[in-house]
């Protein structure tokens, strides 16, 4: 069983939903950067009062406030893991390679969840989440494939990449990625 994963996909592709599952079920620590983001929005820390407009707009968070958030869970801990929402462009998955590096670990597989825009925007709409308008939803669709489109060929090239159909129930969908981890 692989234990250090990257989720990439549009937003509405359902990472988190499978993420959760997969991380749950194998025991792997589950980061998602939107979640921790959040959640410092929620508890109106610094980081988070700094955040939450960007989030709002459905721009990226500068990447050292990011990467200070992964490092820190990274850091000490030894298991398995599953980032989900980060790296989401170069300068991120960069900044994760020294990062790795430095803690002696490795990526064992990149899943990409690919789904179309239709049925993105339309999962987007029904979750009512304060950036899931759509303009908002537009714009991060844009930035999606701006700035994190080009880390496939990225993975792609360092033969980690592996895509799954994301459309059908959670549990079919569940079941492709699973196949993939082991
Ligand atoms: P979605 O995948 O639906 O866009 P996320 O929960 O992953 O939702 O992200 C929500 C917002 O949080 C993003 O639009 C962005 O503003 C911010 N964010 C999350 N992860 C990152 C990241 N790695 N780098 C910069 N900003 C991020």
């Amino acid at each position: 069983m692989k234990q250090r994963l990257l989720f990439l996909g549009p937003p509405g592709a359902g990472k988190g939903t499978q993420a959760e599952r997969l991380a749950a079920s194998q025991g792997l620590l589950h980061l998602s950067t939107g979640d921790l983001l959040r959640g410092e929005v929620a508890a109106a820390t610094e980081l988070g009062c700094e955040a939450e407009a960007v989030m709002a707009r459905g721009e990226l968070v500068s990447d050292g406030l990011v990467l200070a958030i992964v490092r820190s869970r990274l850091e000490g801990h030894s298991g398995g893991w599953l980032l989900d929402g980060f790296p989401r462009n170069l300068a991120q998955a960069e900044a994760l390679n020294s990062l790795l590096e430095d803690l002696a670990q490795q990526i064992e597989l990149v899943v990409l969840m690919e789904l179309d825009d239709d049925r993105l925007i339309q999962r987007l709409l029904g979750r009512g989440r304060a950036d899931d308008n759509e303009a908002v939803i537009r714009h991060r669709l844009e930035v999606y494939r701006e700035q994190t489109e080009p880390l496939i060929s990225y993975y792609r090239q360092r033969q980690l990449l592996e895509p799954v159909e994301a459309s059908g129930s959670v549990e079919a969908i569940a079941a492709r990625i699973l196949e993939l981890t082991s």
